[in-house]
């Protein structure tokens, strides 16, 4: 055992996520004290990534989808920093801090849930005009940029720079894009009450897919209604359509057509958090086989991590960075990468370094599908229940409220749950705020302006 930690075997737990702070807090439950846990994440809180596309239409305050760390995991210690070096062999992990001073971190049990970044492509132009919407500063920088170009748009008669000021493009159409887009168009369609020099006709959402449908989870039925729904608002979909180009802002897709766009916010894929493949960081054996598998780590039905000589007894993975059984579904299949996956397997994480622990079996994962569920702004939705081994098709008004009353249910802390509901109850009073603040991503333009006499640098 951990000499360093008073005898006490040490759990380090990479990444604070879904994965992260389910495993923590459910093994500080079953072990209290018995144990040492270590978390460590570059943010100081997990974010419900779930509830960000209503955070991206104002419905939500960003804060209130963060839970911090510090505060649910009293006990345990919180290592503000990024996994630079993962090493397996000597039971080591190198972690760097914003000031990039290096920890070494030693452990007995290591639970990798290091989640999935952006899958971007090599088209020109995106990496320098894109933004993703994975992170809570995202989904508040595409709804102040949305809301600041309402305000600019009616502010100019030049129909040139109005029209690009009002297109707002976004690639992907699966469930974290196809939301994202339904929820700011709602937004917007909710904010022209306060624009007399602005009409319907003037936005133009683009929803651009390289398949031939949106929301790939739902069925072909459910897909053909959020398709039919989104064209009728005026969303243009192109499906089985590539972005060529986005240089300057200037957006060319497969289909030949060219314009301006306001936003391009890139909703195209995931994969694996890249630390993970990087041979020179991480010696934990990933999937190298191409696919939608490749460089996850490959998680046996107990979440033990499985390596070329068999599984690493004391290294564990879940959540999106792992490819984890699904016995649910049958041989062959593996969980989808979704927060409903991430949390349960956090658990089963957490129940299984118990079990080692104390010298019990492991048991395996297993979680059936509960279903999807979709919101698709202020009293829309679409969901796919799997209840007694019957699927019901819910939509519109009761898909929106059981989107939102399940969401609520999985976010963490009671305190954050009681800010959501009574966001929205404010929201019914007041309606959404319209305000949209780009300049908070340059808050020193305004004294910088004073020092320089009111002369624009
Ligand atoms: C917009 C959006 C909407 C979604 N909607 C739904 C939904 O409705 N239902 C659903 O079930 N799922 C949904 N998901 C998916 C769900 O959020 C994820 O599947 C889930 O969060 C995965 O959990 P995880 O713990 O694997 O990863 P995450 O929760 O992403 O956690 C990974 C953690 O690792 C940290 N990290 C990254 N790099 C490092 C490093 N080098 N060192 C240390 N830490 C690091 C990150 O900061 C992060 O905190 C949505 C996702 C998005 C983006």
């Amino acid at each position: 055992m951990n000499t360093t930690f008073g005898g006490k075997p040490h759990v380090l737990i990479l990444g604070g996520g879904s994965v992260g702070l389910t495993t923590a807090s459910d093994l500080r439950k079953t072990l209290g004290t018995e144990v040492a846990i270590t978390v460590v994440d570059p943010r100081p809180y997990m974010t419900y990534a779930p509830f960000l596309p209503e955070v991206g239409a104002g419905s939500i305050d960003p804060r209130n989808v963060l839970a911090p760390l510090r505060k649910i995991l009293p006990g345990s210690k919180v290592v503000t920093g990024s996994v630079t070096q993962i090493r397996s062999s000597e039971n080591t992990v190198v972690v760097n801090t914003e000031e990039d001073v290096q920890l070494e971190i030693s452990y007995d049990y290591l639970v990798v849930g290091l989640g999935a970044v952006p899958r971007l492509l090599p088209i020109p132009g995106l990496a320098e005009n894109a933004i993703g919407f994975k992170q809570v500063e995202e989904a508040v920088a595409v709804r102040d940029r949305i809301l600041a170009n309402l305000a600019e748009a009616a502010s100019t008669k030049d129909p040139k720079i109005r029209k690009r000021l009002l297109t707002f493009t976004f690639i992907g159409g699966g469930f974290a894009g196809g939301e994202a887009v339904s929820e700011t168009e709602d937004m917007v369609r909710d904010a022209l009450r306060y624009y007399p020099d602005l009409h319907a006709s003037d936005i133009r959402f683009v929803l651009i897919d390289a398949a031939p449908f949106v929301f790939p989870e739902l069925t072909e039925d459910q897909r053909a209604y959020v398709l039919n729904q989104l064209r009728e608002r005026g969303v243009e979909v192109k499906l089985e359509t590539f972005l060529n180009s986005a240089e300057d802002g200037l957006i060319k897709t497969s289909d030949g057509d060219e314009f301006e766009t306001g936003l391009l916010v890139w909703n195209a894929g995931v994969k694996p958090n890249p630390v993970l493949s990087d041979a020179d960081v991480s010696d934990l054996p990933v999937i190298t086989e191409r696919g939608p598998m490749m460089g996850k780590l490959e998680a046996l039905a107990d979440l033990r991590v499985n390596g070329a000589e068999g599984p690493l007894d004391n290294v564990f993975a879940a959540g999106d960075c792992a490819a984890v059984p699904d016995l649910a579904s049958g041989e062959g299949k593996f969980c989808p990468p979704n927060a409903q996956h991430a949390v349960r397997q956090g658990k089963r994480v957490a129940d299984n370094i118990a079990r080692s622990v104390q010298g019990r079996p492991m048991v395996d994962y297993y979680h059936k599908n509960l279903g999807v569920m979709a919101t698709l702004g202020m009293y829309k939705g679409v969901g796919r229940l799997n209840v007694a081994d019957k699927e019901l098709d819910i939509r519109g008004l009761p898909a929106w409220a059981m989107a939102r009353a399940y969401h609520v249910y999985a976010m963490p802390t009671l305190g954050r749950k009681a800010a959501v509901i009574a966001g929205w109850a404010t929201n019914l009073i007041s309606r959404r705020d319209i305000i949209g603040i780009p300049q908070s991503s340059t808050p020193r333009a305004a004294f910088e302006y004073a020092a320089n006499s009111g002369k624009k640098k």
